[in-house]
């Protein structure tokens, strides 16, 4: 089960940045996880589970994962095609001069935080649009 591995990670990551940014504690951590990455996301969900409860800022965090859809291109005709159904070779031409363009990253996509430290929750007048 290598999602272990690649948890303790982003983890570490996540811990790092609440640490970075002086936050309190982290709530929730969305990844993009492609649908033709190595992750399996039950076991990355599980094992998530297992490694957040050994860190400082994120033993109560959320775990969010978006699927990003596998699509590969075809360079002998130019069009691109779903990954998980036709693999390397081009449905629309046969060829198989193809790459992958999306759908095998695994990213912390966002992280959400409470920050301590902040006696006065409301925005200051003319600190956002
Ligand atoms: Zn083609």
């Amino acid at each position: 089960m290598h999602e272990l591995g690649i948890v303790v990670k982003v983890i570490e990551q996540v811990d790092a940045v609440a640490e970075e940014y002086k936050a309190e504690k982290i709530l929730k951590v969305t990844m993009e996880v492609g649908e033709v990455s190595t992750i399996v996301p039950e076991l990355f969900t599980d094992a998530f589970d297992w490694a957040k409860k050994r860190t400082r800022f994120a033993a109560d965090a959320q775990l969010e994962m978006i699927i990003i859809e596998g699509r590969t291109y075809c360079q002998s005709c130019g069009e691109t095609y779903k990954t998980t159904e036709f693999g390397k070779q081009c449905p629309h031409c046969g060829g198989s001069d193809t790459y992958l363009l999306t759908g095998d990253q695994v990213i912390i996509k966002d992280i959400a935080a409470v920050f301590g430290d902040e006696d006065d929750t409301q925005p200051q007048e003319g600190s956002r649009p």
